[in-house]
């Protein structure tokens, strides 16, 4: 079976990211003959070989169904399906296994709290808090099943510079709130929520709190118990692992209160046509054959942040972030989104005159991809006004020369459209 790649990346002197980088191979390639500047990261991340070579080798020599055959490679590929279950509950810091559920990635994970924890409890009039800085993915499960129940949503404020303004978030934890749902991470603005302070109010008020840790989970040191919340959400490729992965972390007597949101194989201990028991959890959330082989990858994705370290990770992307800021603040006539001190590596901006498609068109010319539009993220660009802005998202494989090329980029851009 494919081993976890040996770490030789962090010596005593701190970790190579020259080698780090190597290990990417998209990132040597080329667009449009220019060398790639890939800053689309909170987008999705690249993946490190050993992660591409986690998902050949699954093909390759261990593919088979999970949990349905006693052969030696349903053994195989039942082993690394839940290896990736152990790996992410050591690296979220649950208490146990039994609290994870695997799914496709965020969406997947909040649908399932939506339908599954939210649907059966909600009344009319109830209401579920969420954050003004919320991606689709934490607004529209929540938004459905209030429609199917007569409840509503509520949402805290932001200030201009992309801050929860905290006193508002607690004043609205009002006695119809029966779930708040909120960012650690905001995809737009970079900024961090407390999430640890939002988490205690929630719970002197017994209000279940989900915290999405999409853009959290592949750049900050995590520990669910220590943030004290009831659900966590990730997904896997953002972290460096393959799409179609991802969790739900729970506390446990709460997936243990929840009802099935899919039905279907693998989820049940009994069916005849007059009635199914179901499986314990969390089995009893993952209906049907999974992306076996993806988290096999997420496995070894995992295996390789830790082995670089989240704290070093972190450290990186902040200097990082420190390097681009005042650069791209230079640029006459551009304006940043999000500018909370100690956020994280995710820069928004807009520059005069200039619509954020045709800049990211022009400067993905230039070889340099930045995502453009809403970010998933309506809400927001109406507080602020906009349509769309553009988006440099930093990850730990980037370096300043590629923060240099971003800049000239935006400079012979801005001269092409004077
Ligand atoms: N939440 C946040 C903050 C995100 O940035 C994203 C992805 O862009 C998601 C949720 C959705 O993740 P996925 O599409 O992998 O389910």
């Amino acid at each position: 079976m494919n081993a976890s790649p040996k770490l030789v990346r962090v010596t005593e002197q701190g970790v190579d990211w020259a080698k780090v980088r190597a290990d990417f191979p998209t990132l040597k390639r080329t667009v449009h003959g220019k060398p790639l500047v890939y800053l689309d990261n909170a987008n999705t991340a690249q993946k490190p070989h050993q992660v591409i070579e986690a998902v050949d080798d699954f093909y390759r020599n261990h593919n088979a169904n999970v949990s349905r055959a006693v052969h030696q490679l349903g053994e195989e590929a039942t082993a690394l399906y839940e290896g990736a279950r152990d790996k992410l509950a050591a690296f979220l810091g649950a208490n146990h296994r039994d609290e994870i559920v695997l799914t496709s990635g965020t969406t997947m994970a909040t649908n399932l709290v939506a339908y599954s924890y939210l649907l059966p409890r909600l009344k009319p009039g109830d209401a579920v808090l969420v954050t003004a800085m919320e991606h689709h993915a934490d607004i529209v499960p929540w938004q459905l099943v209030c429609k199917l129940t007569g409840a509503h949503l509520k949402v805290a404020p932001i200030t201009e510079s992309g801050e929860l303004i905290v006193d508002e978030f607690v004043a609205a934890l009002t006695p119809e709130v029966k779930f708040a749902g909120v960012a650690h991470v905001s995809n737009v603005l970079g900024t961090v929520n407390p999430v640890k302070e939002l988490a205690r109010e929630c719970r002197k008020r017994g209000i279940p709190l989900l915290v999405d840790g999409s853009q959290a989970a592949p750049h900050l040191p995590l520990n669910v118990k220590a943030i004290g919340c009831d659900f966590y959400v990730v997904t896997g490729h953002k972290m460096c692992g393959p799409t179609g992965t991802g969790a739900l972390w729970a506390r446990r007597e709460l997936l243990e209160s929840m009802p099935p949101f899919f039905g279907g194989g693998e989820m049940i201990r009994t069916v005849s046509f007059e009635g199914t028991t179901f499986a314990d959890s969390p089995h009893r959330f993952e209906a049907g054959t999974p992306n076996t082989a993806g988290f096999a990858g997420l496995g070894v994705a995992i295996d390789y942040l830790s082995g670089i370290g989240m704290a070093n990770i972190a450290a990186r992307e902040h200097a990082l972030l420190a390097y681009a800021t005042p650069r791209l603040e230079a640029i006459p006539g551009l304006r940043i989104f999000g500018k909370v001190p100690d956020k994280a590596a995710v820069i928004s901006f807009l520059i005069d005159g200039v619509h954020a498609h045709d800049l990211a068109t022009l400067l993905d010319q230039e070889g340099v991809a930045v995502r453009s539009g809403h970010h998933c993220a309506h809400p927001l660009m109406q507080f602020y006004g906009v349509s769309g802005t553009c988006r440099a998202s930093l990850a730990f494989y980037n370096t300043e020369a590629e923060i240099d090329a971003l800049v000239t980029a935006i400079g012979r851009v801005r001269k092409l459209l004077a």
